[in-house]
């Protein structure tokens, strides 16, 4: 289980997020990745080093005051771009990372893959995120409603943040069995799924 950092506030959010990120490297990891919110949310994920994250895009860098970073210890999936955090949903809408496993994906997918969701990657993650998706969809819920219906049908140990498109001043993290450590400034919050 590997590491999570994300930020909400004022200030520019990726060096935060970098910095945490690489403080957390010494947990070991194999990919990481930095989801910001710019005019909509946009993602950077690569195999390898947080180091990897250093050649962004510079208007996002300069602008974005949201965002969530990941570093990924494999458990589903091979290590590679596609398989590491953040992962997007299906319709572009929702962006997590995730720390832990998902232990029933494998039916939830089942049944996401009857719907007609498509998986470009093998992570258990790709599957909880399209399933809050699927969820939200459904039933017109916000995504804070749809996060606790899914979680109920999820079993194993996690801590997740999610990011929506069109609600660039909200983070929604959730957790169960695996640490969160919420730091809360004025307008400004920062989240790790560790305190070093
Ligand atoms: N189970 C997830 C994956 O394999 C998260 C692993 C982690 O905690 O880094 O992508």
């Amino acid at each position: 289980m590997c590491g999570i950092v994300a930020y909400i506030g004022s200030q520019k959010a990726y060096p935060i997020i970098l910095k945490g990120l690489k403080r957390l490297e010494y947990r070991g990891y194999d990919s990481s990745g930095i989801a910001l919110y710019g005019e909509q949310i946009e993602t950077f994920k690569r195999k390898g080093r947080v180091a990897e994250l250093e050649v962004w895009d510079e208007k996002m860098i300069e602008t974005a005051t949201v965002g969530i970073g990941h570093t990924r210890w494999a458990t589903h999936g091979e290590p590679s771009d596609a398989n590491a955090h953040p992962h997007t949903s299906n319709n572009g809408q929702l962006t997590l990372v995730h720390n832990g496993i998902i232990e029933n994906y494998a039916s939830l997918k089942q049944e996401l893959i009857q719907k007609g969701y498509v998986f470009k990657s093998e992570t258990d993650t790709k599957v909880l995120v399209n399933f809050i998706e699927e969820i939200q969809k459904n039933n017109d819920y916000s995504l804070e409603e749809a996060m606790r219906v899914a979680l109920k049908r999820v079993v194993g140990a996690y801590v997740i943040i999610v990011m929506e498109n069109g609600f660039p001043d909200r983070l929604i993290a959730a957790r169960k069995g695996s640490p969160l450590v919420i730091g809360v400034g004025e307008g400004e919050h920062f989240l790790a799924s560790d305190t070093q």
